[in-house]
């Protein structure tokens, strides 16, 4: 008797496990399997490539991304024009179609000068957060040198590349932002033998990334491994956002503007120079003098000062961005279907407090976590629906709270 067949494969029936039956053909479940899985591969791939399409064919203009900032942050107006900017010109960049002329956009790798606490990380976080691209932090102090004991530069693609799931082309349009930059400012007097601490080798290592070269990345981070296999980042499209407070650089501000901090300038414009103020008038020049090499200066175009937070901002921080901390705990009081209310004068006594302990916007969160620890312990358990924060209450639990005490991340 005559066998039926598999149509793609002619496997007879006898030898399939299964074997579908068509209108006029076929199938064994091998072929389905195979069928399955070349469609599985489509799917994936077209689903992967959407990924890091998508967002950024869709790139905002730079005032469409400087606004939706200010739902996030207070202020830094500078800031956030520089960096709505330099990402836009960015991502223009990435998306040009290659083209015979010899005009090549460069980089615009970032700089953010400004005390900590001020919003740098902030920043950069909700630009990677518009953009939908892997974003992840690295702090400078903790990378060394090759050779010494720390970890290798490189170790910051391998962050990136965790974040974006292993998908490599997806990390190569990433942002990292690159905190405590200032710490590795080249200092003279560094004797020690285990730690570059100097910075200058940091410096240098840090350059090839900035510029963009296919570096060789442990995939688990940490330190080369002769046996480890590497995997290969481009770092030509990722953005590199820099961040340091560079304490005291105001000297050497004062120094170029000529004022000096105390006494009279020379140059002409003295009067126009705001001495409370002399951060704003940063330059390139200035991070030079601090100590960053001028090839690593070169490859952080742009430069964007971040303004001290004054009590005013202070205490739109606590009310008014789109997560700010207040409305963080009525949503989570909400939860349990509380409502919770906070007397102005709560507020206020917030920043003082804040600002009393010399922690700027970042202790406005641990401030707050003080006063409320006690009521999110206390009222789930309780029938009342209302809950008001008064100065009394805040003060009771603060009060006998010293700096120590207040864990500020
Ligand atoms: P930096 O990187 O400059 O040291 P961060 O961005 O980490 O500071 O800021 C710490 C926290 O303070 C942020 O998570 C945010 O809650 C708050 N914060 C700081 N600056 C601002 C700002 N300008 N607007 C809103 N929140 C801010």
């Amino acid at each position: 008797m005559k066998q039926n067949k598999c149509s793609f494969c002619e496997k007879p029936e006898n030898r399939a496990n299964i074997l579908m039956h068509g209108i006029n053909a076929f199938i064994c479940d091998d072929c389905i399997n195979r069928a399955y899985e070349i469609l599985h591969a489509v799917e994936f791939n077209t689903k992967k490539n959407n990924r890091y399409k998508l967002p950024l064919a869709n790139i905002l203009k730079p005032a469409e991304i400087k606004s939706i900032l200010d739902n996030y942050i207070i202020g830094q107006d500078d800031a956030k024009k520089y960096l709505s900017v330099a990402v836009y010109n960015h991502y223009k960049r990435i998306l040009q179609p290659a083209d015979d002329s010899d005009i090549e956009i460069e980089k615009s790798n970032v700089i953010l000068v400004g005390e900590t606490g001020t919003g740098k990380t902030l920043l950069a976080q909700t630009i990677a957060k518009i953009l939908k691209v892997p974003f992840t932090i690295v702090d400078a102090t903790v990378l060394t040198e090759a050779g010494y004991v720390g970890e290798d530069v490189e170790s910051i693609l391998s962050r990136l590349l965790q974040v974006a799931d292993y998908d490599v082309a997806f990390a190569e349009i990433g942002i990292v932002f690159i905190d405590e930059l200032d710490k590795i400012a080249r200092k003279s007097d560094n004797p020690s033998i285990t730690r570059d601490v100097s910075g200058e080798g940091v410096q240098q290592a840090m350059l090839k990334l900035l510029e963009g070269t296919v570096v060789n990345v442990p995939p688990q981070g940490g330190r080369k491994h002769p046996e480890q296999k590497f995997i290969q980042v481009n770092t030509k499209n990722i953005l590199f956002i820099c961040g340091g407070a560079f304490d005291g650089i105001e000297k050497k501000i004062a120094n170029r503007l000529n004022t000096g901090a105390i006494g009279y300038g020379t140059i002409n414009n003295k009067n126009k120079i705001d001495k409370n103020n002399l951060m704003q008038y940063v330059s390139h020049v200035d991070l030079k003098s601090y100590g960053l090499i001028p090839e690593i200066i070169g490859r952080l175009p742009v430069l964007a000062c971040l303004q001290s937070l004054d009590r005013a901002a202070l205490r739109r921080i606590l009310t008014e961005p789109k997560n700010a901390i207040i409305k963080q705990y009525q949503k989570l009081f909400a939860i349990d279907k509380i409502k919770l209310e906070f007397d102005d004068e709560v507020l206020d006594y917030i920043v003082d407090k804040s600002i009393e302990f010399k922690l700027g916007a970042r202790g406005l969160r641990s401030i707050c976590e003080n006063i409320m620890t006690d009521a999110m312990f206390e009222a789930p358990s309780k029938q009342e629906k209302k809950l008001r924060i008064t100065l009394k209450y805040a003060e009771e639990k603060i009060g006998r709270l010293t700096v120590n005490k207040l864990h500020v991340a």
